[in-house]
């Protein structure tokens, strides 16, 4: 049974409407990669999964509960699902170990774990040199990494990665692939699904790419069927090739 689903799925902001009639699924063990122009509703998408807007058509279901009416901080809490925003996601006026700290306040129930999850947290991220350093003086780089820990203090069952490889240089680009593939070797109940416009690093962590155009979603499958799909062009181009 899929851990994440989500039915016929609508969103307008106003009249204008931005997603409609989007379904998709994800079994747990899966990274799903979500790609599409510019303003397809990737964002829209992952806001309504994990609570912060509300769809006006479609159900959320985890575990096969409808979730619909599930706030917020009950879905991160009570069913595991865990989103790095696309902007932000630090409280920029603390240190990145302050910040740790603040989530796992929240998050991580025995105190004598937090502390241990802090630390492994700086460390798989390399956060060591920044972590008395406030947020706000971090490059965009390394906030990113901090965004990520957070979202993973929780050991999250269902995580939802808004463009994490926006402003990361290369090697950061491979250590958190690593850092993604690992994710599901630790724990195959997890699922994952990773939008952003690096598609090469995306598509070669992922089991299967979702593209969204045009309000909803044209092509899904393997990534080297997805990129040979007619209709993907919209968002690939012509000539687009994996190597
Ligand atoms: P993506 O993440 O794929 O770039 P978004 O989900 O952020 O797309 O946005 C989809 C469309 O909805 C865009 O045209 C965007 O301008 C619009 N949009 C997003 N959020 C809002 C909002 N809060 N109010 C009005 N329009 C919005
Ligand atoms: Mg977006």
């Amino acid at each position: 049974m899929a851990t994440l689903s989500a039915t016929n799925l609508a969103k307008a902001y106003k009249s204008r409407q931005v997603v409609r009639d989007v379904s998709l699924s994800v079994s747990t063990g899966q990274i799903v990669g979500l790609l599409g122009p510019n303003g397809s509703g990737k964002s829209t998408l992952f806001n309504i999964i994990c609570g912060i807007l509300k769809p006006n058509y479609g159900e959320v279901i985890i575990n096969g509960v409808n979730v619909n009416e599930v706030p917020i901080y009950k879905r991160a809490l009570d069913y595991g699902i865990s989103l790095v925003p696309q902007h932000g996601g630090t409280f920029s006026g603390l240190s990145c170990i302050e910040n740790l700290k603040a989530i796992s306040e929240v998050v991580i129930e025995n105190k004598n774990d937090r502390n241990y999850k802090i630390e492994e947290m700086i460390s798989k991220f390399q956060l060591e040199p920044h972590a008395n350093t406030k947020c706000l003086m971090l490059s965009g780089g390394t906030k990113k990494k901090v965004a990520i820990a957070m979202a993973l203090m929780s050991n999250p069952k269902i995580v939802l990665m808004d463009e994490p490889f926006a402003f990361l240089d290369i090697l950061t680009v491979r250590d958190l692939q690593k850092t993604i593939t690992n994710l599901q070797t630790e724990d195959t109940k997890r699922c994952i699904i990773i939008s952003d416009h690096s598609v090469r690093e995306l598509l070669s962590v992922c089991d299967r790419a979702i593209i969204l155009a045009n309000k909803k979603i044209v092509a899904q499958g393997r990534p080297s069927e997805v990129i040979k799909n007619e209709n993907a062009k919209i968002y690939f181009g012509d000539a687009f090739k994996i190597n």
